[in-house]
């Protein structure tokens, strides 16, 4: 697990260090239940936000500068005028990008990008899906009918030897 706390600061720092000013935020807090979010930056009253970042981000696989894409990328709405992706949010995340090239802030990240391996289907249990079972009465009526033709032959054959 990475230190969330330090990230922040990171985060926060590289921002002033190009100029850019956030707003209030109150709380951050890690999500362990999202799955398809990475990060939500939500308005608790006029001006005073809350932070929340996916759990998913903070493990060790994932490289800091995923986790500081959406970090950023939250804390860009904090910024008056910046709730949504487009205008002031817009030209914000392209400064970041173009001034501090290790980060790249975009609208939506896949999980590829951030390098969280998604599960895929599984092609045993695929192919066990789609092909048919035999069918097993098939298989035991042989087997009677071969018991039953035994049994003649042979009554015929103490029939041909007794006769
Ligand atoms: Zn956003």
């Amino acid at each position: 697990m990475k230190n969330f706390e330090q990230l922040i600061k990171e985060c926060l720092s590289d921002l002033e260090s190009i100029g850019i000013k956030i707003g209030k935020v109150t709380k951050y807090s890690i999500n362990t239940r999202a799955k398809s979010r990475w990060g939500q930056c939500k308005q608790v009253c006029n001006g005073i936000f809350e932070i929340n970042i996916s759990a998913q981000l903070l493990q060790d696989n994932i490289s800091d500068q995923a986790a500081k894409d959406t970090i950023l990328h939250e804390m860009l709405h904090t910024i008056d005028g910046c709730m949504g992706h487009k205008g002031k949010w817009k030209e914000l995340a392209q400064k970041v990008n173009k001034e501090l090239p290790q980060y790249t802030i975009k609208r939506v990240t896949s999980s590829a990008e951030k390098g969280i391996e998604t599960k895929t289907a599984n092609p045993k249990t695929q192919t066990k899906a789609t092909s048919k079972p035999k069918p097993k009465t098939q298989k035991g009526n042989m087997g009677v009918w071969l018991f039953l033709l035994i049994i003649v032959g042979l009554f015929l054959l103490l029939e041909i030897i007794y006769s």
